[in-house]
């Protein structure tokens, strides 16, 4: 018998259609208790309506959810000890900061107040000591969200779920409140299911990460598992910057895999289960270029160079197609026109199936 803990949410081959539009396709989940895991994945792919099944805003067509050991399949919203941040914030704009975080105590009963000493506790916790007499337009906007952060966080949920909840904020205030967000979720050791489609945010908050592709995972692991081994080009390619280069698996077995890229053959120290045409994934500062060096085994010749204070990001047209490398700033760049030696270190390159 598997163990369900307190806090842990699982998904048992759920299916979710609307009408004729499949938005899960059978997805098993498993988040342990007290972890941040991000749903990650481009605009459709199913992230929010698997946010709302674990909510229960909607109910699923086929399989089982089961929060903290408790199926809840069909039990309705109001029972469930989940609570949600929206992308809006959703505050009630009559209502003061402090009631706005008090609301959801209050409808469970708790004495106004007490109620209003737990939200002046919530709003300390998120760095808004003191503005719970404001009304919510009296707030910037990281402001506002991080009264729905607190809001949410006072009814004390086994599970917090948060709802692409940055993409109002404007790029510096995202760093912020996300960095708040994480805090509070790993000092009360909260469970917490997070939606977004920018890679750099679920990198940064997440324990793991699940990759969704087509209302399926593509993906799932570590911020550290996903980058340094994608297993496809769609996640080599999401997950960080990549170059994608076609190449053929010539023969591969325990030592080791040999492999055709363009007309030159290389050796990787890894087994591969690939066979036949495959792509190679190497970062683009893991390319390193080599100015006028006409012997190395790739040649190219520099389209593009970008400086960008700590870094310079070069397109090189290359016999292998266009590469994009990355290189540490220094005081020769190589400038566009120019003829370069292209060096693949094999050991970081990694091969992903055609697509
Ligand atoms: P995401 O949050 O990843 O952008 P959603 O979970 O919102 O994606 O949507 C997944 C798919 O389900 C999309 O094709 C979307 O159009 C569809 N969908 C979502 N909600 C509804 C709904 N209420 N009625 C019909 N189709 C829906
Ligand atoms: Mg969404």
């Amino acid at each position: 018998m598997e163990q369900f803990e307190k806090g842990s949410v699982h998904f048992e081959g759920v299916v979710k259609k609307y009408g004729s539009v499949t938005a899960l396709k059978k997805l098993d989940l498993a988040i342990d208790p007290g972890q941040l895991v991000t749903l990650l994945g481009p605009s459709g792919c199913g992230k929010t309506t698997t946010l709302r099944l674990i909510a229960g805003l909607e109910s699923a067509t086929n399989g089982k959810i089961i929060i903290g050991g408790e199926d809840v399949t069909h039990l309705s919203a109001t029972y469930r000890k989940v609570s949600m941040v929206f992308q809006s914030y959703a505050l009630f704009p009559h209502m003061s900061v402090a009631e706005n975080v008090a609301y959801g105590l209050t409808v469970q009963s708790m004495p106004k107040r007490q109620a209003m000493e737990k939200a002046e506790q919530g709003l300390e916790m998120v760095g808004l000591a003191g503005f719970g007499s404001r009304l919510p337009s009296e707030l910037s906007g990281g402001q506002q969200q991080r009264v729905a952060v607190a809001r949410a966080v006072v009814l004390e949920p086994e599970v917090l779920l948060l709802d692409e909840p940055l993409s109002n904020l404007d790029a510096k205030l995202r760093r912020h409140v996300r960095e708040k967000i994480r805090q509070i979720q790993q000092e009360l050791k909260l469970t917490a299911v997070y939606v977004t489609h920018d890679q750099e945010e679920a990198m940064a908050v997440s324990d793991r990460i699940i990759v969704m592709k087509n209302s399926e995972i593509a993906q799932e692991g570590t911020p550290h598992d996903l980058y340094e081994q994608p297993n496809s080009a769609f996640i080599a390619d999401f997950i960080g910057d990549s170059n994608l280069i076609d190449c053929d698996i010539v023969s591969s077995n325990d030592d080791g895999t040999n492999i055709q890229l363009g007309d030159k053959q290389l050796r990787i120290a890894s087994q591969t289960e690939l066979s036949g045409r495959a792509k190679a994934v190497l970062r683009p500062h893991h390319v390193s270029l080599r100015p006028a060096n006409r012997d190395a085994a790739f040649i190219g010749e520099v389209s593009y160079a970008a400086y960008l204070g700590n870094e310079i990001q070069y397109s090189v047209q290359s016999d292998l197609g266009e590469l994009f490398v990355i290189a540490q700033a220094t005081a020769q760049p190589i400038s566009v026109g120019q003829s370069v030696g292209i060096d693949m270190p094999t050991d970081k390159m990694r091969l992903v199936p055609m697509d």
